[in-house]
């Protein structure tokens, strides 16, 4: 109870602006409940009349019913309405501030969890909490409703109302064993379901990948167990549900006899009539089937109601999930200098770096050569702060990355990866995204800048050509192009470039070092090279070797004194 009320509060604070349609649903919830408890009543009244033969004012009671019912679907159907505005709009307001807060989530925690893990919170749970407010509503009005029953039933014999009134207590009772039951089976359910979404992800994300690895087979097969272990736990739930289905049944059964019993003994001692006998005997299914079927329905939503919003409010208020942490210093201005001093960084307690050292000045174009592994991506990571180190210090402009806000930071730097993110809309909005007042001619200039404008006027609508999911129909290099003109139009002081290992052909290759060349100077610009003939005239060149810079310096110095350069460079021309 004191879970439903907090989440209730939580929930309803997302709803604020909406308040007024809620209040308006309550408003028509009661009228419904009302006519609900007087109709019985009336009924209850057309059963005497009947058998004292009062026929006129039968007819008068029956045509107010007619009426009555008549305006009840009426309102109905504008309690529909209200609370479907008061719905959505909560549930966009939820949903949109789970988005905010998912973003802030350490990059850690989101591979730890699974990207299902918050994609089901995001739609799911979203979904599930509001529907406490149309369904669940609508199950304690129909509740409430038959209380009017009840009412009928003391009007008529105290006997049996007292009979009615232990029979319900004894059902609400098992009906909220029930719930707490299957409300725990729903909770193994739930993390389940998040796997299975999670691999759907993946399978939607990756289906290239899987294709091409010829990996269909083995992932389906591994889908195929996540989704036994789902359908067996909603099968464990639905055992559950049926068994207290069927122990509630017999005892429902048991129960009206004892009715029946009570009914006949009530009328053998003349203190019933044997017509309103058979009156109170047709509310049976109303208090033993429906009322509890209600009171049933009401707690079922309610434990989704509580469990989706504990899922939800779990990210919201910082609960299960670790969000990044950011300094509050803000640089409106950045030179782009930045340096490391001596640090050291694990993954999962997987060591990568490991006194890592190095300074780089403002407008500097410098390359990072090293094994795959050697800790080249994780210095890129940590420059975004998207992993926080463990010792040592990372500087930008002699300021301490820690002390730092997060725009002073991500504002600054653009990373593009080997294989970089373009979203799923048209060229120029892709650049929206990263200026919302761009213009078309920047757009055009930056495209220039970065060897794609050629490429890009061919394309039907130019500018305004939507790029397929994931951005698939552009090529790799296209891809590496694109994300160098967004970091045009954004005008990050750093520029990190992972250069892409798959072999590039000899012009796109020409043109993603045009596109660099384009930068150089203006930028401060770090490349991860693979090959090391695209960084021959880089302004300095850091060897990495197991987390650490072994060597640095021009190409030339380099090749002069390094012996692990020179064999990376001779394998490179001898290939
Ligand atoms: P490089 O760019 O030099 O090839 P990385 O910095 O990408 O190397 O990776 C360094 C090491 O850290 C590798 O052994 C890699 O497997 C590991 N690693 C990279 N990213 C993660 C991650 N997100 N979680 C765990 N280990 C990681």
């Amino acid at each position: 109870m004191k879970e439903t009320v907090y989440h209730l509060k939580k929930i309803f604070s997302f709803g604020k602006q909406y308040k007024w349609f809620f209040l308006l649903e309550l408003l028509l919830s009661c009228i419904q409940i009302s006519i609900g408890v007087l109709l019985p009543l009336f009924a209850a009244k057309q059963i005497v009349l009947v058998t004292n033969n009062e026929y006129h004012q039968l007819l008068l009671i029956s045509v107010a019913i007619c009426g009555i019912e008549i305006f009840n679907s009426l309102n109905n159907a504008c309690i529909g309405k209200v609370c479907n505005v008061f719905r959505r709009g909560t549930m966009k307001n939820i949903q949109i501030e789970l988005g905010i807060e998912i973003l802030k989530i350490k990059q850690e925690d989101i591979e730890k969890y699974g990207t299902g893990t918050f994609i089901e919170r995001l739609n799911h749970d979203t979904e599930r909490i509001t529907e406490l407010f149309t369904k669940g509503i609508g199950y304690l009005a129909r509740v409430f409703t038959y209380l009017g029953v009840f009412i009928s039933v003391f009007v008529i014999n105290r006997v049996v109302f007292l009979y009615y009134l232990i029979v319900a207590l004894l059902l609400t009772f098992l009906y909220l064993i029930k719930t707490k039951k299957i409300g725990i089976q729903d909770v193994k359910y739930k993390k389940q379901k998040d796997r299975v979404s999670g691999f759907i992800g993946e399978l939607v994300r990756g289906e290239k990948d899987i294709k091409i690895l010829s990996a269909k087979k083995s992932f389906m097969n591994r889908l195929s167990t996540e989704i036994t272990k789902q359908n067996d736990l909603q099968h464990v739930k639905r055992n559950l549900e049926v068994l207290y289905d069927i122990g509630i049944h017999f005892l429902t059964s048991i129960l009206t006899l004892g009715l029946v019993i009570l009914l006949i003994f009530l009328i053998q001692n003349e203190q019933l009539s044997v017509s309103l006998a058979v009156a109170l005997f047709t509310y049976k299914t109303n208090i033993m089937t429906n009322f509890m079927e209600n009171v049933s329905l009401l707690l079922n939503e309610v434990k989704d109601f509580n469990i989706s919003s504990g899922r939800a409010l779990s990210i919201l208020e910082n609960k299960a999930f670790h969000k990044e942490i950011f300094g509050t210093r803000h640089l409106e201005h950045l030179e782009g200098n930045f340096s490391f001093k001596n640090v050291s960084f694990s993954y999962k307690n997987y060591p990568v770096l490991n006194g890592m050292t190095f300074d780089i000045k403002a407008g500097q174009t410098v390359a990072f050569v090293g094994k795959s592994g050697a800790g080249k991506t994780t210095v890129f990571n940590l420059l975004g702060k998207l992993y926080d180190i463990e010792n040592g210090e990372i500087w930008i402009d002699d300021i301490n990355i820690k002390t730092l806000d997060e725009a002073s930071i991500r504002d600054n730097i653009t990373i593009i990866s080997q294989n970089p993110y373009i979203f799923n809309m048209s060229i120029r909005d892709n650049f929206k995204l990263v200026k919302e007042d761009v213009k078309e001619e920047e757009i055009v200039e930056a495209l220039k800048k970065s060897c794609l404008y050629s490429f890009v006027s061919t394309l039907p609508n130019g500018i305004d050509t939507v790029i397929g999911e994931g951005g698939t129909n552009l090529s790799g290099g296209q891809r590496q192009r694109l994300a160098i003109a967004r970091a045009f139009v954004q005008k990050t002081k750093i520029i990190l470039f992972d250069e892409a290992t798959s072999a590039l052909d000899n012009e796109t290759q020409r043109d993603i070092q045009k596109a660099i060349d384009n930068l150089k100077g203006e930028y401060t610009i770090m490349i991860i090279a693979h090959r090391l003939s695209t960084i021959i005239h880089a302004d300095r060149i850091m060897l990495v070797e197991d987390g650490k810079i072994t060597a640095e310096g021009t190409h030339q110095e380099l090749l002069s004194n390094n012996v692990v350069y020179q064999k990376l460079y001779e394998n490179e021309i001898t290939k």
